[in-house]
Parts: structure tokens; sequence; C-alpha cells
């Protein structure tokens, strides 16, 4: 049996990498991006005010003028006027290029104005580059604004606006095919007969493929017959470049998915985990080296693997940068007495001092998915301890 450390490394070094494609910045939203991004111009392209108020001169002010006579008014989007002279403004307005000749700002409520002129109050206070946001001071023009592997929120959007860039290339989504298996299941609006079971895996596994932005997914069935299978499941690897199957993968005389992988040529890298739940699962890589991760079919067990294991590879598939690990504080003790590392689910909340607290809810057998409903995740006991007291800090794969 393979520890989960192993697992994971075993799985990590067998990810392709993808493709890549051009995205419209409209579609970018989640998208990882797979190239330097560099500032078009300095950042901010010119200094900057940013205050309503009145340019000058801060020598002006340090020879005691306090009454400037107003030469011109600047609004945003247009070209920098020109002082011209001492003892002079201009009226100026946030989002405008500094006059040339000024070098701060004072706000309009510390002035009282008459037609050609601005009165600053004696209270005002006053110092050189006041209220401007100097050119380049963010960044110099072809300077690094996002690197590769840069999931791109709301954020990185408006950077990528900014620098002029309107299509960009990003990690093409692989194509995952979802597969479950079992003469006992039955999709979500066919009729039952007492002896199946609605199929839910598939449509919790598509709802977390889609929600963290790994893969574009089909779902799929098939029966416990080994022929029919393999036909299947050779389709389907042809046509994808994942594939995740869920059931048939533990010693039950029907399942069949181990050995129908391994007759596909498909090489076995690892079968069973010392954890729970999920401890039958089974990785290997096919002969165009796509990966195939084979599920236990218990509803608990198949969402911690995958999100153990099979979302993080995707994730690096898609060469995004590691996310960090998160780690919370369990709020009461567990016993666990078995040599195996276990995964909980868990509820989480926060201490006023902003402590995340994980509240354990154990589920009926890992049959139990319905136990899943509400929490926010599993955390993650690792192996070669009985008891977990009340503090220890564990790591939190969220939903
Ligand atoms: P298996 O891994 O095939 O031995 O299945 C273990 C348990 O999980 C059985 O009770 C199955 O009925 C159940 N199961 C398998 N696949 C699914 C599925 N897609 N949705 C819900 N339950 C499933
Ligand atoms: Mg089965």
């Amino acid at each position: 049996m393979t520890d989960v450390a192993d697992a994971e490394r075993l799985i990590s070094e067998r990810m392709p990498t993808l493709r890549s494609r051009s995205v419209a910045l409209a579609d970018a939203v989640d998208a990882v991006l797979q190239e330097d991004i560099h500032a078009e111009r300095d950042q901010p392209p010119f200094d900057r005010v940013t205050m309503d108020g009145i340019a000058l001169a801060y020598s002006d002010w340090e020879r005691g003028v306090r009454a400037f006579e107003v030469v011109g008014t600047q609004a945003a989007g247009a070209a920098a006027l020109s002082l011209g002279g001492n003892g002079r403004c201009i009226e100026i307005m946030t989002g405008a290029m500094l006059p040339e000749g000024a070098d701060c700002v004072i706000p309009v409520e510390r002035i009282s104005r008459t037609r050609s002129e601005a009165q600053v109050d004696n209270s005002a206070e006053v110092s050189p580059g006041q209220f401007v946001h100097p050119r380049g001071s963010d960044r110099k023009a072809g300077g690094v604004l996002l690197r590769p592997g840069t999931r791109l929120g709301p954020p990185e959007i408006a950077v990528l606006a900014s620098a002029g860039r309107g299509t960009i290339r990003a990690a093409e989504l692989p194509l995952v095919a979802v597969v479950s298996t079992g003469d006992e299941l039955v999709d979500v609006d066919e009729p039952l007969a007492d002896y199946q079971i609605r199929s839910s895996n598939d449509r919790a596994m598509e709802a977390s493929l889609i929600r963290h932005s790994v893969a574009r997914v089909t779902r799929s069935y098939l029966k416990d017959e080994r022929g029919k299978m393999l036909d299947a499941i050779r389709l389907l690897h042809d046509q994808n470049d994942v594939l995740i199957l869920s059931g048939g993968v533990s010693m039950g005389k029907y399942d069949f998915v181990p050995s129908v992988l391994e007759e596909l040529k498909v090489e076995l890298v690892f079968h069973r985990i010392e954890k729970r739940p999920g401890r039958p699962m089974w990785f290997g890589q096919s002969r165009d080296s796509k990966p195939i991760f084979a599920l236990p079919g218990n509803p608990v067990s198949t969402m911690v693997c995958l999100h153990r294991y099979v979302l993080p590879a995707l994730q690096q598939m898609l060469g995004l940068q590691p996310a960090s690990v998160e780690r919370v504080t369990l709020a009461f003790e567990i016993e666990f007495a078995a040599d195996l590392t276990y995964f909980l689910p868990a509820v989480i909340s926060w201490t006023p001092t902003g402590v995340g607290m994980a509240e354990p809810r154990p589920t009926n057998t890992s049959g139990d998915l319905v136990g899943l409903a509400g929490t926010d995740g599993f955390v993650e006991l690792p192996r070669g301890r009985d008891v977990y007291p009340a503090g220890t800090a564990v790591r939190l794969f969220r939903w």
C-alpha cells in the first residue's frame, strides 16, 4: 500500500502539461495565465493628480505666496497645461495630468475662490509632491505585472485591462471524462427500482471540477460488464485528456475497473492508499501519458479522493502556482485507532481573534452523502497516532 504523501508525489510526477489557448479578456475570469504580462507604459503613465483643487509650484508656497492667479482649468483626459510663471495656479481635477511647472496640489476644501484668484487657508499644510501619484511609481514600462500560473481574478483582470491586453494566452482546460460505474446506478431523472440508487458521485465531481475551474467535464455511465466497459473506456480515453472513474475498484466479483484498465495497457502506478475513507483508490497512466484516476464509489470516499489527489493534479496540469496550505484547529478531540491517515468532513467557524476552528462531522459510513451537505470540506489527520487532541493544527481541504 502507498501512503498519502507517496501517492501525491507519484501522481504529480505523471501529470502532463497542457496546451494554451487565446482568451478574450471578457472570458478570462478564473483562467490560468500562461505568459508574462508586461506594463504597456509607466504605471501610472503620467504624474496623476489625486485630489480636486489647485496645482501650483511648491517654491511659490515656500516664498509665502497664499493668493494664486488662476490661469486655467484642467480636467482628467486633457493634455497638461503650463503654469507659465510665478504666483500662478491651475484649477485641477482628480485624474488629471499634473500641469507643467506644478509639483503639488492643494485640495479644494482649503481654498476660497474669486473668479481669477485662489486664496489658500493659512491652516493648509503643503509639501512638495502632495496629492500627486508620480509617473512610474507603481511599475515602470516593460516591467512584469503578472506571471504565468496566475489564476485571473478581478484584480488581475484590471491589470490586464490597464496593460492594454484584450486577449491573453491561458491554459486550455483539460477534457475530463467523469465515468460512473455500477449496475445499480440510475441518473437523476430516470425511473428507478427498489434495488437501484441514483448516481450522485458524477454530479458532485462535476460540481467540484466546475467550481474550481479545472476541467471541461462530460459524464457517462457504465454497467459492470467487462467487455462493454473495456470498449467504452477505450473510447473515452481517446476523446479526453483525463479519466476519473468512480466505483468498481475494490475486491468484489464485479469490480472490473482495475483489470479492464490493465488490459487497456494502462500502467498501474498504485492501487490502495493507507487512508480512510477511499483506501481502494487506483491510479495509472495510459500509453499516451494520460492520467487515469479510478476512485472508490462510496460517495464520501469519491469526494475525499477527488479533492485530496485529483484536483491538485489538475491544478498542476494547468500550470497553476501551488496554493498555500490551509490549516485550521480541531475544535474537539478525535480518536482514530487504525494506523491510516484519516480524512474527516468538517464545518469551519472563526473565533473572534480570527482562528479557524474545524468541527468534525463524521458521516455514517463513507456511503453517507447526506452527511456531507453543509460541511466546508474535510481535515487530514495524519497516520501514526490514535488521539488528536482539541487544538491540534490540521490541514483543511475545501469542497
Ligand atoms: P463500489 O466502489 O462500486 O464498490 O461502490 C461502493 C458504494 O458506492 C456502493 O454502495 C455503490 O452503490 C455506491 N456508488 C457507486 N457509484 C456511485 C455513484 N455514482 N453515485 C452514488 N453512489 C455510488
Ligand atoms: Mg460498484
